[in-house]
C-alpha cells in the first residue's frame, strides 16, 4: 500500500548561509526519510522555503544598510545551490515572500478569524523612546526570568527553549542601540490557545507511543505543568504579511505565525506551478497522509502545539475558503522528529564568529556523500552531538572508503577485468551464498523499518553492518584466490557479492544519493532512481521569486512502483567498467580545517 507522505522541513532564515548543524538538523534527515518514501513507490512531496520576513531579517538589513529584500534577495539563491549540490531534494523550495504565501497567510488568518480563536487586546510592548518606534521582540534581549540565562530574546530563550511573555523580561535592552526601552500599549491578535487546549492535548497523547521524548517533554509536558495561553500573532511591523483588516496597516502576522503556514502554502504553489491546483488536498485534507515536520529542537513548541492549534483551530473553514464546498479539516503532524544541536569540536556553532562549517564551503573539497554520510552517523537525534574533523576523517577513510567504497570496487574490478566485464553465472548457489543473500535481503525491513521510524543514525549503520557481512563473507570465499584453482567456484562469490551490492545500493540511496546513483549506472542501468533538480523564476504580484525543483519524469521511482525489494541480478548481463565511488582523504585535512575556525572567512 502506498501512502501519502508530506516531509515539511523547517524553513531556514534568509539572514545567514546554512552550516552543517542545520543541515543535520532538519534539511538532511528529510532528504533521507523522503527518498526512502519515494522508492517505496509512496506520493511523496517534499517542501521548504526561506523564512524572508521578521526581525531576523530586519536586524540584518539594520546592521548592514540593506533593505529586508536585499538581504533575503542574497541568501534565498544560495540555499537553493548548496541543495542542488548537497543533493537536498526538494519537490518545492521557495520563499515566504511570495503572493501565493501572502494569500494562504491571510486566509489562514481570517478562518481562524471566523471561528472565534483570534480575539483582540491591548498589550505592552517594548517600545524605543530613542527611536520613536516599538521595538519587535527580537530587537529587545535582557535576563530569562525562567532560568537566568542573560542573553536571552525577549520572545524565545535560547537556552531553556522556553517562549518567553517579552514584558517579563529582566533588564531589558535595544539590540539596535544598547538603550533601554519601554513598556507601551499596543494592540494585537492574539490565538487563543486555552480554548483549543484541550483538542491539542488530545492529538498529543494520540502520538505519545512513537514520538522522541524531548519533543513531547517540550509539548505535552509543558502543556501538563503549566497550560497554554493565549499568544500574539501579529506585531507592529512593516516587513511582513500585512493584517488583512481594515484600520490595522503597518502592522504585519507574527513570523512565526505565518512561517510554519509555509507547509500549507507551499504545497498549494507546488499544484499551482504543475498545473493541479487542487492536488495539494491529497495531502492536506486526506486524513491516511502523513505529514513529517524535520526541525530543531529550538522550533518544537511552534510546531507541536503552535501549528498543530493553527491547523484545529481552522476546522473545514480553510478547505472552504479555497472553494471546496464539501470541506474538510486539514491534516494535523504525524510525527516531529527534532534534532538536538550539533556542535563543532566541542564548542556551540556560532555563524556570527565563524565558528562553523559553512555547507558551500565545505563542498568545496569535499563530496556530498561524503558530507552526508558524517552528518548522518554524527547526526543529533536524541541529544546534542559534535562535528569533529578527526572524527570526520576516521570515518571516512575507515566505513565510507573502506567498508563500503572498497567493497564495490574491488568485487566489480576483478569481475570486469576476469568475467568480460558481464555478471558471471553461477550455477547452483552454495549453502553460504544463499545465507549472505538472506541476511542482506533482511536488510530492506531492517534499514527500511529504522527510517520509517526516523532512526536513521540505526538505519544507517544497519546498512553499514551489512556491508561489514559481505566484506566477511569474502574473507572467506575470496574469488581472487578462488579462481586460480576453480572458475566455478569464483564465479558463484562474485556473483553472490555483486549481487549483495546491488541490493545494498538501494539501502544506501536514501543516505548516499549520489554515490548510489553512480553504482546503479554502473550495473547498467540507464534510468537513474531519483529525478533531477531544476530552477525557476515565478513571477507575482510582489516581483519574482527563484524556486528549486524536482524533475522526477525521468526517474525510477514512481508513485506505486515499490523499489524497496530484492530483485534478482540477471546473470550474464554487462556491465560499466566501475570507478571508485569514493575519495580517501589525507590525514593532513584534519589540522588544515582546524586551522580555518573561527577565522574570518575570505
Ligand atoms: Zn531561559
Amino acid at each position: 500500500m502506498n501512502e501519502n507522505i508530506l516531509i515539511a522541513i523547517a524553513w531556514p532564515y534568509a539572514n545567514a548561509d546554512i552550516h552543517v548543524g542545520n543541515i543535520t538538523g532538519s534539511h538532511l534527515p528529510g532528504d533521507i526519510v523522503a527518498r526512502y518514501h519515494r522508492l517505496k513507490g509512496d506520493k511523496v512531496l517534499m517542501v521548504s522555503g526561506s523564512d524572508s520576513h521578521g526581525t531576523a531579517i530586519t536586524i540584518k538589513a539594520d546592521q548592514t544598510g540593506q533593505s529586508p529584500h536585499d538581504i533575503y534577495a542574497h541568501y534565498h539563491p544560495r540555499f537553493i545551490e548548496l541543495f542542488q549540490k548537497l543533493g537536498i531534494s526538494y519537490d518545492l523550495f521557495t520563499s515566504t515572500h511570495t503572493e501565493n504565501h501572502f494569500q494562504v497567510a491571510q486566509k489562514v488568518f481570517l478562518t481562524l478569524l471566523e471561528n472565534g480563536y483570534l480575539h483582540k487586546q491591548v498589550s505592552k510592548q517594548w517600545y524605543s523612546p530613542a527611536t520613536n518606534r516599538f521595538l519587535p521582540d527580537r530587537y529587545v534581549e535582557g535576563t530569562c526570568y525562567i532560568c537566568g540565562n542573560e542573553n536571552a530574546r525577549s520572545d524565545q530563550c535560547e537556552k531553556c527553549g522556553n517562549e518567553l511573555e517579552a514584558e517579563k523580561l529582566i533588564n531589558p535592552r535595544s539590540k539596535v542601540d544598547g538603550s533601554t526601552p519601554e513598556l507601551k500599549e499596543t494592540e494585537h491578535f492574539f490565538l487563543d490557545l486555552s480554548t483549543l487546549e484541550p483538542k491539542i492535548q488530545e492529538f498529543l497523547k494520540d502520538r505519545e507511543d512513537y514520538w522522541r521524548p524531548t519533543v513531547l517533554n517540550q509539548s505535552l509536558g509543558n502543556i501538563q505543568s503549566v497550560g497554554l495561553k493565549p499568544t500574539s500573532v501579529t506585531r507592529d511591523l512593516e516587513w511582513g504579511i500585512p493584517v488583512p483588516l481594515e484600520g490595522w496597516e503597518g502592522k504585519s502576522l507574527y513570523v512565526w505565525f505565518e512561517a510554519v503556514m509555509g507547509y500549507l502554502s507551499s504545497t498549494v504553489e507546488w499544484g499551482k506551478l504543475h498545473e493541479s491546483p487542487e492536488i495539494w488536498r491529497d495531502w492536506w485534507t486526506n486524513q491516511a497522509a502523513k505529514s513529517f515536520y524535520f526541525i530543531g529542537k529550538d522550533n518544537i513548541t511552534f510546531h507541536a502545539v503552535t501549528w498543530p492549534a493553527e491547523l484545529i483551530g481552522m476546522g473545514d473553514g480553510f478547505d472552504k475558503r479555497m472553494g471546496n464546498p464539501e470541506a474538510k479539516a486539514l491534516v494535523l503532524p504525524y510525527d516531529v522528529p527534532a534534532n538536538a544541536f550539533m556542535n563543532l569540536e566541542g564548542k556551540k556553532i556560532s555563524g556570527s564568529n565563524n565558528w562553523a562549517v559553512w555547507g558551500l564551503d565545505a563542498l568545496e573539497r569535499y563530496d556530498s556523500d561524503a558530507l552526508r554520510y558524517y552528518l548522518t552517523v554524527a547526526m543529533p537525534e536524541n541529544r546534542d552531538s559534535d562535528w569533529d574533523w578527526e572524527d570526520f576523517f576516521q570515518r571516512n577513510n575507515n566505513e565510507l572508503v573502506a567498508t563500503w567504497g572498497n567493497l564495490v570496487n574491488r568485487v566489480l574490478s576483478f569481475t570486469w577485468k576476469n568475467f568480460e566485464g558481464k555478471i558471471p553465472n553461477p550455477g547452483k548457489l552454495r549453502d553460504a551464498d544463499i545465507e549472505l543473500l538472506d541476511t542482506i535481503k533482511a536488510g530492506f525491513e531492517g534499514v527500511g523499518g529504522r527510517i520509517a521510524k526516523v532512526e536513521l543514525k540505526a538505519a544507517l549503520a544497519e546498512a553499514m553492518r551489512l556491508a561489514s557481512e559481505v566484506n566477511k563473507y569474502l574473507d572467506v570465499h575470496a574469488p581472487w584466490f578462488e579462481i586460480k584453482t576453480d572458475r566455478d567456484e569464483a564465479a558463484k562469490s562474485l556473483y553472490t557479492a555483486i549481487q549483495a551490492i546491488d541490493w545494498l545500493k538501494i539501502m544506501f540511496a536514501p543516505f548516499l544519493p549520489q554515490t548510489s546513483e553512480a553504482l546503479h549506472r554502473i550495473l547498467a542501468n540507464e534510468i537513474a532512481f531519483f529525478g533531477s533538480p531544476y530552477t525557476q523564476v515565478v513571477e507575482d504580484s510582489l516581483g519574482s521569486h527563484e524556486v528549486l525543483g524536482l524533475d522526477a519524469s525521468l526517474s525510477m521511482a514512481r508513485v506505486g512502483l515499490d523499489l524497496w525489494q530484492p530483485v534478482e541480478l540477471e546473470a550474464g548481463k554487462e556491465f560499466l567498467q566501475p570507478q571508485p565511488l569514493f575519495k580517501k582523504l589525507d590525514h593532513s585535512i584534519v589540522d588544515d580545517e582546524r586551522s580555518r575556525l573561527g577565522k574570518p572567512s575570505v
